[in-house]
């Protein structure tokens, strides 16, 4: 009898095995598989064929049924899912399974279905221009529907009475749609609509030969500033592996996604686009699965998991704002790096990827300066731009209203006069961060955090940011019973008040999670500060990232400073890169665009050296910085997380894993190891539950790598009331 092994979709680091019935043909390794589990069904993926098994053989039990008689995978994309599992110490099923589109994870048809589709016959158009159809109104609006374009069956906006009602009448007929047989790179004679594309300047042409000169794989880091031309660079070189017959898949951050960005891929290329946003519905995610896989997408444009999307054949991965954090899976099941994957992956598949930033990741900067990335550099403004001044506020001993200086708002005034846009950063929502009692100083805060809650004034509530849980704002202090509460800090909510009394004849737009929480809202804002209809913007990191206002010509940091006091080793890079991605907002458009920030530490070095000498020497000193402190990149660090109802609980699993780990370091002798911890988490309680964490670091990645595994082999932690967790190459410490 055949042994399978199979991977199933449980937080468990083991693989399961089965027996092939008899006389069943051997299936490819990733074909899916339904096999008994318990007492129930589960899927599975085929991963192996062992000789032998642990179990016992009169244990082993048959597999059910085989779903797919080819590899959902293609070979490259095993092997990467593969390799992943285990750097990132992952269980295979997880892994493999996040990979699919929902509706293949429950066992669904891989294979195209073909679509059946309403079509208007001779007796409708008759109908329709008889004049017939005046009392009813809903056939007439799907026969006149039906008049631009066919509908398809079962998805459309018309309810299924009004097509039988049509049927009925032999107005509509259903017919099966003939799929799409001759992919793109067939039949397209022109790919790129004409009179899109630019002529390159000196160094983006430079930059664009290189890249085309060179075959098979490279990984290619692409700094340039912001508005130099990189997704020109991007565009033009996507052309050209079109012209190759092969696609293009492109990872954008989460905020990236925007439909400016789309639609300018879309304005370019007479090709098929596809895009995976977090708006997509199962069905809707599968096709595109299915159309890159056939070979019927030319490009798909997508946030982290899109890079698992399969393709026919693939000829280049671009990934626009390489140092987002976002391309690191952060919570959840198996946390894995997009940007790092895809280097393995083009690697594997002998493609390019292009890594552009206009602030570059400290990690890529040193890969490029150890010969693992190429650089290329854009150090001018393309097309219009124009050169940005800077300009520091030292806010100490100064008169500040509600958090902004005289000479901002005076400056706002004079930007506004001359009737252009002013941006205002600030990375806080709410009406403010604190209600505090002014009697006693009892602050109000989350009894499931132990936070403070943030005060939404037009809604009268107190919002916990971490949990979301919300509360009536309270009439008393809760300790010394006084009526006398008032707020401390500024949040957007807040900022948007005093600047609409301030400057009443001005629209303002906020943009921050709370006022784009509804679908379209976003759009709705954008399209009102495009249309020149507000001409202050406020906003978070939303507003911050990827979108082009002509208008702005002002652009103000308001309040960052506790980011140069925070104990995370990444938050001044973090800090240069959202400076300089914020300042790029502004004189976009041929206008001179000045930009200010307020501080209480205008001499604090980090600022001075990025206002004097920008990101690029930061990025040196700071780099210089970690390798003196031994720090990431110099270092591999992996880090454990523990949460528990009971306080105590995740602390002491943790400390058994810190004894397991030092007791490994004195066994085997591994210098350079560092145990840190346990410590509390930065968030010490959500929703209830104590939040610890252990710190590992070593100068190799392969050694920590090695020690994970063992650990993951010889270690059980024996605590049940413990949720636990790991992240190699952790962001968030
Ligand atoms: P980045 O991606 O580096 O921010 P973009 O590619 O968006 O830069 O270009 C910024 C602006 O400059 C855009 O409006 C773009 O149309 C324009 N631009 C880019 N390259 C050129 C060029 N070679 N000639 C004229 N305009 C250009
Ligand atoms: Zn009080
Ligand atoms: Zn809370």
């Amino acid at each position: 009898m055949q042994l399978v092994r199979v991977a199933l979709a449980l937080p468990l680091m083991r693989l399961f095995d089965y027996l092939l019935p008899a006389g069943q043909r051997r299936p490819p390794l990733g074909a899916r598989v339904r096999v008994p589990f318990g007492r129930q069904q589960k899927i599975g993926i085929l991963v192996d064929f062992p000789a032998v098994s642990e179990v016992e053989p009169s244990q082993l039990k048959q597999l059910s049924v085989v779903l797919d008689q080819q590899s959902l995978f293609a070979t490259e994309m095993w092997h990467m899912l593969n390799w992943a599992a285990g750097y990132y110490q992952a269980p295979l099923g997880e892994v493999l399974f996040s990979a699919l589109p929902s509706r293949l994870r429950r066992g669904e048809s891989a294979a195209e279905q073909t679509k059946i589709l309403w079509k208007i016959t001779a007796l409708g158009r008759q109908a329709l221009s008889g004049g017939e159809l005046s009392r009813m109104k809903k056939q007439q609006e799907a026969l006149q529907a039906l008049c631009q374009a066919p509908l398809e069956k079962g998805n459309n906006t018309f309810a299924t009475s009004i097509w039988a009602k049509l049927k009925s009448k032999d107005w509509v007929q259903e017919v099966i749609e003939e799929a799409d047989i001759i992919p793109w790179h067939q039949s397209a004679a022109n790919i790129v609509n004409p009179g899109e594309r630019l002529s390159l300047n000196k160094q983006q042409a430079l930059a664009l030969s290189q890249l085309i000169f060179h075959q098979g794989f490279a990984a290619w880091l692409l700094e340039g500033v912001t508005g130099s031309g990189k997704t020109e660079i991007y565009l033009q070189l996507i052309e050209e592996t079109l012209k190759k017959g092969c696609q293009v898949l492109v990872l954008v951050p989460e905020i990236g996604l925007t439909p400016q960005t789309l639609q300018r891929f879309r304005a370019r290329f007479s090709l098929p686009v596809d895009a995976l946003h977090s708006e997509l519905n199962d069905t809707q995610r599968l096709q595109v699965w299915q159309r890159a896989r056939s070979g019927q997408s030319a490009i798909v444009i997508g946030t982290r998991s899109a890079l698992f999307t399969p393709f026919e054949r693939l000829g280049l991965i671009v990934i626009d704002e390489e140092h987002d954090p976002s391309f690191k899976q952060q919570e959840g099941g198996w946390r894995y790096h997009a940007r790092d994957l895809a280097v393995l992956y083009a690697k594997q598949q002998n493609i390019p990827v292009l890594m552009g930033s206009a602030t570059p990741s400290l990690e890529s900067l040193h890969n490029v300066a150890r010969g693992k990335y190429r650089h290329l550099v854009l150090s001018q403004r393309a097309g219009s731009g124009s050169r940005l001044s800077h300009q520091l506020i030292d806010l100490k001993g100064r008169l500040v209203h509600k958090g902004l200086s005289e000479t901002l708002l005076r400056k706002m005034g004079e930007h506004l006069e001359k009737g252009n846009q002013v941006l205002l950063f600030l990375n806080r929502r709410g009406f403010a961060p604190v209600l505090l009692c002014h009697e006693c100083g009892w602050m109000a805060s989350c009894p499931h955090c132990d936070k403070t809650y943030t005060y939404y004034h037009h809604q009268r509530i107190l919002r916990c940011h971490h949990c979301g849980g919300q509360h009536r704002v309270p009439m008393q202090c809760r300790d010394c019973g006084s009526t006398h509460l008032i707020t401390t800090g500024l949040g957007t909510e807040q900022l948007e008040e005093m600047l609409s009394s301030r400057f009443p004849q001005f629209g303002i737009t906020r943009i921050d999670r709370d006022t784009t929480a509804r679908k379209g809202h976003l759009e709705q804002h954008l399209s009102d500060i495009r249309q020149g209809k507000s001409r202050i913007l406020i906003g978070t990191q939303m507003l911050a990232k990827g979108h082009h206002f002509p208008d702005v010509t002002l652009v103000a940091l308001v309040n960052v400073d506790s980011a140069l006091f925070s104990l995370d080793f990444r938050a001044e890079e973090r800090l240069a890169q959202l400076y300089v991605q914020v300042a790029g907002r502004a004189g976009r458009a041929g206008k001179p665009g000045e930009v200010i920030l307020q501080t209480h530490y205008p001499e604090h070095p980090l600022l001075q050296l990025l206002l004097q000498q920008g990101y690029p020497a930061f990025a040196r000193q700071a780099l210089l910085q970690r390798q003196s402190m031994g720090l990431p990149p110099f270092s591999a660090q992996a880090l454990f997380h523990a949460r528990s109802r009971n306080e105590a609980d995740g602390e002491k699993m943790l400390q058994q894993l810190a004894d397991y780990f030092l007791q490994s370091k004195r066994e085997k002798n591994i210098s350079g190891l560092e145990v840190l911890g346990p410590m509390p988490a930065p968030l010490a309680k959500k929703s209830d539950q104590f939040r610890w964490q252990l710190l590992l670091q070593h100068p190799s990645k392969g050694v920590l790598q090695h020690l994970l595994t063992d650990f993951q082999s010889h270690f059980e932690p024996k605590f049940s009331s413990v949720r636990w967790s790991l992240d190699v190459d952790p962001l968030d410490l």
